[in-house]
């Protein structure tokens, strides 16, 4: 049976680093602000052991960071709920019903989709035994940890996790277009993090006009 849960200002999908800087800016802003994330908040970060790239601390662990981000988020009143969303769809009064797969529903006039992205796997023997243990799936992060060492490097990048972004009717061929504020194709539907990429950044993608990408153009508004 469907249960209707009420209504926020801002609802946060996925709570990885991008949705968990979302909700602590959105809860100190005093937006009542809900974050639903499917599993652990920390995306990638539980993926990964140790982090040395993160500016103010020399060497973390990702479940350490995850941990004290998630603890900062919440310190402004975020509320957190673990189900997975299955649709964002517009509702009569130009605000979003978010719908998630317990069944739950909840009404919001926006949404900030920080759903991250998948690393593209080769599928090669040995790739799942040894990920993490010298399989890696990002040079900038990890490359310092292999100084000096034979590597091979394979430039394959990372799928979006782009069916919510069909549902909803965004453009997602590689990743979800968004500009400088984050915002999508479609007004007050925010998206930020790994599940997206800015208007120019992927081979082929049509360039940035020079009066700069306007997501609110109606020539350009997904379909709903
Ligand atoms: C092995 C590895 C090591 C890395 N090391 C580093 C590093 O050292 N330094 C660095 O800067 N970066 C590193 N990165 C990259 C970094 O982790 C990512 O760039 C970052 O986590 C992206 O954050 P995000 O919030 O956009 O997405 P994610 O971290 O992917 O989080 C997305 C979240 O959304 C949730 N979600 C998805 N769909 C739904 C849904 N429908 N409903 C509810 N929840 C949903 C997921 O469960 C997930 O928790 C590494 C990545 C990997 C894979």
């Amino acid at each position: 049976m469907t249960e209707t849960m009420g209504r926020y200002d801002v609802i946060i999908v996925g709570g990885g680093p991008a949705g968990l800087c979302a909700a602590m800016y959105a809860g100190r802003g005093r937006l009542k602000t809900l974050l639903l994330e499917r599993g652990m908040p920390g995306g990638e970060l539980l993926n990964t052991e140790v982090i040395e790239d993160y500016i103010g601390f020399e060497h973390i662990l990702g479940r350490e960071l995850a941990d004290k981000m998630t603890k900062h988020a919440q310190k402004f009143g975020a509320e957190f709920l673990t189900d997975t969303v299955a649709t964002v769809e517009r509702d009569g009064d130009g605000g979003f019903v978010v719908r998630t797969e317990l069944e739950r529903t909840f009404h919001t006039p926006a949404v900030i989709v920080t759903a991250g992205g998948t690393p593209t796997k080769l599928n090669v023997p040995g790739e799942k035994e040894y990920a993490g243990q010298g399989v890696s799936y990002c040079a900038v992060c990890d490359g310092a940890f292999f100084k000096g060492a034979d590597l091979a490097v394979v430039g394959i990048g990372a799928v979006p996790n782009t069916e919510l972004a069909r549902e909803a009717g965004l453009a997602c061929d590689d990743g979800i277009v968004v500009d400088d504020r984050c915002r999508t194709t479609d007004p007050r539907l925010f998206a930020a993090g790994d599940w997206t990429r800015p208007p120019d950044a992927a081979p082929g993608r049509r360039p940035r006009p020079e009066s700069g990408h306007d997501p609110a153009d109606p020539g350009t508004r997904a379909r709903h």
